[in-house]
């Protein structure tokens, strides 16, 4: 290896160095069906796929404890979990939850995170069954894996998506990223005051999407209650347009949505004007949404209008790009986030 040469990580950018990462590793066991590249990893468990996706949270990166509760920061460990065990239309079944824990906390705020883990774990009926904890030089690390499974003939991949199948969207879209400027907006108002009065009246449901989401359970056994395979599927982590564009690369196809059928909650869209910023970007960009947007064939329509989901737009032939269609028509091309 040139140990003279210096490339910085912003010119791969995520996903340039995951795929940099990932590609010099060939399988070794027969039992892996799929490795990086998808939400979760796929392993051959006999009658059924075996399921395990991990993520990462760190303090000052993805939360804040001056305004994220404790109990909300575990539960929201355990769905952002959870989410890309369903976004494979998987059952979830156990979580591994770790920690890096700087001297700043004590064992009652350890307490208060477990307490949210275990509601969580309750809701999305999962079983805690390890973890590892380490001390921190600073600040709260967050890791936690889960597991999960599904029948071999149900599993939704990003990749089978075809020319003509609908676009299905769960939820609404914008309401998490616009809980957490409102969070923000708060935090430098009250800063420095010694009783500090924020002010969030009006806008519980998108705190709520900010600090309680929620993981889309029912969504995956009303799939499985009607029949339906999605023929490609994800959850909206990074927004959007992000993870439509990583549904149209792993299927190799092109994607037209439409802007007047984005859900955008009433909330998302008063926070963004007092803001002075667009719903539309929160939409498309925002991301912590955790819903799930999937493609289904077109002649299940019927069907999938009974779910109760939202039908976006459709999926197009491959090297006709991902683009969001207005009212009068302007196609405009969809932009990939990730970190940099
Ligand atoms: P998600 O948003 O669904 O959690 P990510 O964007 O974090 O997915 O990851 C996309 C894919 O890349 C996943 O299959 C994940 O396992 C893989 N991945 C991410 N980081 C790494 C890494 N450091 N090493 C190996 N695989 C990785
Ligand atoms: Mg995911």
């Amino acid at each position: 290896m040139d140990d003279t040469k210096r490339t910085e990580i912003a010119e791969l950018g995520e996903f340039g160095l995951i795929d940099r990462i990932c590609a010099p590793f060939e399988p070794q066991q027969k039992t892996t069906v799929k490795g990086c590249g998808d939400d979760a990893a796929v392993l051959d468990a006999g009658d059924r796929y075996g399921l395990v996706s991990t993520d990462l949270m760190l303090e000052g990166v993805h939360f804040d404890l001056t305004y994220f509760p404790l109990q909300h920061l575990g539960y929201k460990a355990v769905v952002v979990a959870v989410s890309d065990i369903l976004a494979m239309n998987g059952t979830p079944r156990q979580v591994l939850v770790s920690l890096g824990i700087s001297s700043r906390f004590s064992v009652e705020m350890i307490d208060r995170f477990y307490e949210g883990v275990r509601a969580a774990c309750s809701d999305f009926k999962t079983d805690l069954v390890g973890g590892d904890t380490s001390a921190s030089v600073n600040g709260l690390t967050i890791s936690v894996t889960a597991t999960g499974d599904v029948d071999k003939d149900k599993i939704a991949y990003r990749s089978g998506a075809g020319a003509n199948d609908l676009i299905c969207l769960t939820g609404d879209l914008g309401a998490a990223y616009m809980g957490l400027h409102l969070l923000e907006r708060e935090k430098r108002a009250c800063d420095g005051h010694p009783n500090p009065e924020p002010k969030f009246e009006g806008y519980e449901y998108i705190l709520r999407r900010q600090l309680k989401p929620d993981a889309r359970v029912d969504v995956v056994e009303k799939l499985a209650q009607s029949g339906i395979v999605p023929t490609s599927m994800i959850d909206i982590s990074d927004g959007l347009s992000s993870e439509l564009l990583h549904l149209c690369k792993a299927s190799d196809k092109g994607a037209r949505i439409y802007l007047n059928r984005l859900p955008i909650a009433k909330q998302t869209y008063a926070m963004a004007d007092e803001l002075h910023s667009d719903p539309v970007v929160a939409a498309l960009n925002g991301g912590d949404d955790y819903e799930l947007l999937f493609t289904v064939p077109l002649a299940r329509r019927q069907e999938v209008f009974a779910l109760g989901v939202d039908v976006i737009g459709h999926m197009t032939e491959a090297g006709t790009g991902a683009a969001l269609v207005t009212p009068d028509g302007q196609e405009i091309a969809l932009q990939a986030q990730g970190w940099k």
